[in-house]
C-alpha cells in the first residue's frame, strides 16, 4: 500500500466573494522509499500541494490517507501530532532557534514528542554525525554557513524517524556547489530507505527524484522512472 494517497484532492481558497481553485482533482499515490519532485511555475499549486502532504492544511474536495490513516477531516491539534510523529519538514530558510546551539535545535522535535534527555541526546549526535555536522554540534545558527544549517535542520526532521522527509525549496537559499552537497544527502537518507518529498524550480535539483510530479494550473501529472 502506499504511504500517500491523494484521491481527488481539490484545494479551494475563497477569500471573500472570490474563490480560487488551487488544486483541482489530484490523484497521487506515493510508496515508501520513493523521493519524488514537485515542480511547476509559480502559482501552479505546489505549495498548497506540499501544505497538504505536509498536515499543514487539508483538502476541501477529496481524500488524503497517509500511513493508511485518512487525515482529510482531522482538526488542527490532530494534524500538529501526526506532524510531529510521522513528517520531518526541511525549508528553504532553515528555520532554525538562533539562540540555541545545533544539537538543542535538533532535539526539539523529540521534547515535543516527550523523549528522555538522554535518548534526545544520543538521537540527536547521531543525525548530526549522519549529515556530516559531527564536528559543530555546539554551535549556534548565525556561527554556521548555509550548508551547514540545512544540515542541521535535515538532522532535526529525521529525529523522530518520520514516514516522509519533505523539503520546500531545500537549496533556494544555497550556492550551486552547497546545493549539490545537500542533494547528496537526500539522495543518501532517499538510499537507506527514507521517503523524500521536494519541491523545486530547479531542473538540476529536480534531477536527483526518481518521481516528479508537476503542477500546472492545479493540476498535478505525474511522471516515475529514472531522472
Ligand atoms: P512559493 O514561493 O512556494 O511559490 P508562494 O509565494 O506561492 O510560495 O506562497 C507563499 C505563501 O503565501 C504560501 O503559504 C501560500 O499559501 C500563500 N499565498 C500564496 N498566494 C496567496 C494569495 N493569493 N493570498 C493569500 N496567501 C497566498
Ligand atoms: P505555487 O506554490 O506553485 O506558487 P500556490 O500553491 O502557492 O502555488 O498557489 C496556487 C494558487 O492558489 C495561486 O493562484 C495562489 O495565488 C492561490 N493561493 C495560494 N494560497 C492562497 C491563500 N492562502 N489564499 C488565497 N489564495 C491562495
Amino acid at each position: 500500500a502506499p504511504i500517500v494517497r491523494l484521491e481527488g484532492v481539490g484545494k479551494t481558497y475563497q477569500t471573500g466573494a472570490v474563490a480560487v481553485e488551487a488544486l483541482k482533482e489530484v490523484n497521487l499515490d506515493v510508496f515508501a522509499g520513493d523521493f519524488l519532485a514537485i515542480m511547476g511555475p509559480s502559482g501552479s499549486g505546489k505549495s498548497t500541494l506540499m501544505n497538504i502532504l505536509g498536515c499543514l492544511d487539508r483538502p476541501t474536495a477529496g481524500r488524503y490517507l497517509l500511513d493508511g490513516q485518512d487525515v482529510s477531516t482531522l482538526d488542527d491539534r490532530q494534524l500538529a501530532r501526526i506532524r510531529n510523529k510521522k513528517l520531518g519538514f526541511v525549508f528553504q530558510n532553515f528555520q532554525l532557534l538562533p539562540r540555541i546551539d545545533a544539537i538543542a535545535n535538533v532535539e526539539l522535535p523529540m521534547l515535543y514528542a516527550g523523549l528522555g534527555g538522554k535518548e534526545r541526546r544520543r538521537r540527536a549526535e547521531e543525525a548530526l554525525a549522519r549529515v556530516g555536522l559531527a564536528e559543530r554540534m555546539g554551535h549556534k545558527p548565525n556561527e554556521l554557513s548555509g550548508g551547514q544549517k540545512q544540515r542541521v535542520a535535515i538532522a532535526r526532521a529525521l529525529v523522530n524517524q518520520p514516514l516522509i522527509l519533505l523539503a520546500d525549496e531545500p537549496t533556494g537559499n544555497l550556492d550551486s556547489k552547497t546545493s549539490v552537497e545537500i542533494m547528496e544527502i537526500f539522495q543518501a537518507l532517499n538510499a537507506e530507505g527514507t521517503t523524500v518529498i521536494i519541491i523545486t524550480h530547479e531542473p538540476d535539483i529536480a534531477a536527483y527524484a526518481r518521481t516528479h510530479v508537476t503542477c500546472r494550473d492545479g493540476r498535478a501529472a505525474l511522471r516515475r522512472g529514472d531522472a
